[in-house]
């Protein structure tokens, strides 16, 4: 397809992987006052293509395509079910023929005037679209004697109904009264599908559709329906749906979710991209970023009628954002923990969904990025296969999970996880190599500390308790004001630990002075003589040339553009620098005699037993 002027570049945008509506026009235009259940599904696939296809709609749609002929198909099956026109008795293949044949007419006129080639092209698709439209609906023969069906309506509009919180609009094609396989009578909710008999492997559309046309029906007419059928038309089947309690109630939380996620993309303007086998279909295609990174192809059946991303015109706004696909997932249903779970993309800007089952659709989501991003099928792979899929996060003061791993969620988490981040930054404040064993010594050294000022504190070391955090906030303060001695021998390392869990109890030993203590009117004349011996040191000292040395695998200089930029790299690491100095406050104790109530403060006597927080 070529097209001289660019069709969007005024309406859409590509931030990183989201298609961003930057014309409010469009919004209006696109907006629903109310779901479908095939909206439903686009809002849990990619919200991209859905605009993409709401905006690039041909009016002049091939006849032969699958929706223009499935159409002509429903109309047939509509027309035969009409008992105010034909008797049950009268439903035949004859009648179906005769009624596509009437519908052929007003599509096809054969005008005697045309010249023979046009009249003649005129029959040969006439036949054609008659042949096709039959095939798309012949089926329904094989699936059941239409002169049984006892009708109660076509066609049933739901518009105005709201299903689970949710405003709705749709048809049903037919509804019925029937026997369900449990022998109760009531209406059935029909649905004609005359493409591809639905593999539910990745997900039950279809069953999803008649589960809210159920609910619709029970919501319009009062009464529970004792079953829902899909008709695949085209092949000759049926396939009962699912209305268990369990399956109800799946199917309209989802519907829920759909909801506010279309809500909200309508807010943000943002719509998120999912790659799939469907990609090849898209009419964004060929100017999805998402799509060229994940290295999708046009579907070769629809190449043609497909706009190059010159024709479609939409500009980044943020050129070079990262693309990457979130994962490539397809929407799909697995058995886990006993509960069926479906998997959607991950929404990137879902928050706030208050319900702890919708909230268990978006774990189980990020469940199935991860696994498929890992080159794995949800569907395929088994719990004791995949490690992440035995983590159960817990409440935050569970420490465990019920595998009996760390809860990830938990306060014990936040413990161990803060100390080994503090290991790993203060690593690179130094300069030095951030390696497993560095990593591990640094961070159960740390571990040591918290946990022995903790215990004289509470008596406790537990990484779940305040205690230890208050701890690790501590030991912040101490490594900012205590320099560690890397590069110097184990005395000297025992003689900081020691110094670094009394600075954490001097630390603690004021703060709770301050929350026993009274007020005094005027503490800072305390502070009066105090001064600075020297300018404050940095607060992340360079480590000296004989510490690299001693946690040995120093940190390698950037590569370096050339030869020269690499020695003068190389020369200003290896550069001793000056190791830093703690800040060093004299107490002009001579002149100024302590208060009596430093008496019950822990003395901090790491180098020599001197003033508390002297280095
Ligand atoms: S090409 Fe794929 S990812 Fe991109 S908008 Fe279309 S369906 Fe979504």
């Amino acid at each position: 397809m070529n097209q001289t002027t660019p069709l969007l570049h005024d309406k859409l945008a590509w931030d990183g992987k989201k298609l961003v509506v930057t014309d409010d026009a469009v919004i209006n235009k696109i907006r629903r006052k109310a779901l479908s259940p095939s909206t439903s599904k686009s809002m849990q696939s990619c919200a991209a293509r859905w605009v993409g296809e709401r905006l690039l709609r041909s009016e002049d749609e091939d006849p032969f395509a699958p929706a223009p002929l499935g159409t002509s198909a429903h109309s047939v099956m509509e027309d035969m079910y009409d008992e105010d026109v034909y008797e049950r008795h009268e439903r035949s293949l004859a009648l179906a023929e005769a009624l596509t044949v009437r519908d052929a007419d007003i599509m096809w006129p054969d005008i005697e005037s045309e010249p023979d080639s046009v009249r003649a092209m005129v029959r040969l698709n006439r036949r054609r679209w008659i042949e096709e439209v039959k095939i798309a609906y012949e089926g329904i023969f094989v699936i059941e004697d239409p002169k049984t069906i006892e009708v109660h309506s076509r066609e049933m509009q739901i518009d105005g109904l709201t299903i689970n919180g949710v405003p709705t609009n749709g048809f049903i094609d037919r509804v019925r009264y029937g026997v369900n396989k449990r022998g109760k009578e009531g209406l059935i909710p029909e649905d004609y599908k005359t493409g591809k008999v639905g593999n539910t492997r990745f997900g039950d559309d279809h069953g999803d559709q008649l589960r809210i046309y159920a609910a619709a029906l029970k919501e319009k007419t009062g009464e529970t329906p004792v079953a829902a059928t899909v008709l695949y038309t085209k092949f000759g089947k049926a396939r009962d749906v699912d209305l268990s309690p369990a399956a109800m109630s799946k199917t309209l939380k989802t519907y829920e979710l759909s909801w506010k996620r279309h809500n909200r993309y309508m807010e943000t303007h943002e719509f998120p991209t999912k790659v799939s086998a469907l990609c090849g279909w898209c009419p964004l295609i060929n100017a999805c970023p998402v799509a060229k990174e994940e290295g999708k192809k046009v579907s070769e059946k629809v190449a043609d009628q497909m706009f190059s991303s010159t024709d479609l015109g939409i500009p980044a706004l943020r050129p070079g954002a990262s693309v990457a696909a979130m994962a490539s997932t397809e929407d799909t249903i697995v058995e886990h923990h006993g509960q069926d779970i479906t998997f959607f993309m991950p929404d990137p800007f879902s928050y706030g969904i208050p319900d702890e089952q919708l909230e268990a659709v978006e774990r189980a989501s990020e469940l199935a990025a991860h696994m498929y991003a890992s080159g794995e099928n949800p569907i395929t792979s088994l719990d004791k296969d995949h490690g992440m899929a035995k983590i159960t996060e817990d409440k935050v003061w569970v420490p465990y999970t019920v595998e009996g791993e760390l809860n990830p969620n938990s306060y014990a988490a936040m413990g161990v996880f803060g100390t080994a981040e503090l290991a790993v930054e203060a690593l690179h404040r130094a300069g030095l190599a951030i390696n497993g064993s560095n990593v591990k010594a640094l961070a159960a050294t740390f571990q040591h500390i918290v946990a022995e000022a903790q215990e004289s504190w509470t008596g406790s070391t537990s990484a779940s308790d305040g205690a230890n955090s208050r701890m690790r906030g501590a030991l912040r303060t101490v490594l900012a004001t205590l320099p560690m001695p890397f590069g110097e021998d184990e005395a000297a390392w025992d003689g900081w630990v020691v110094a670094a869990v009394r600075r954490c109890k001097s630390i603690t030993a004021v703060a709770l002075a301050l929350f026993a203590d009274e007020r005094p009117e005027t503490p800072w004349t305390a502070l009066a003589g105090v001064a600075a011996e020297a300018a404050p040191a940095a607060s992340a000292p360079a480590p000296k040339e004989a510490a690299k040395a001693a946690l040995k695998a120093p940190v390698k200089a950037e590569p370096a553009a050339d030869e020269a930029a690499a020695d003068t790299a190389e020369a200003a690491v290896e550069a001793p620098a000056p190791a830093s100095e703690p800040k060093r406050v004299i107490r002009k104790a001579a002149s100024k005699p302590a208060p009596a109530d430093d008496l019950d403060f822990v003395p901090d006597d790491f180098a020599a037993d001197a003033d508390v927080f002297v280095g």
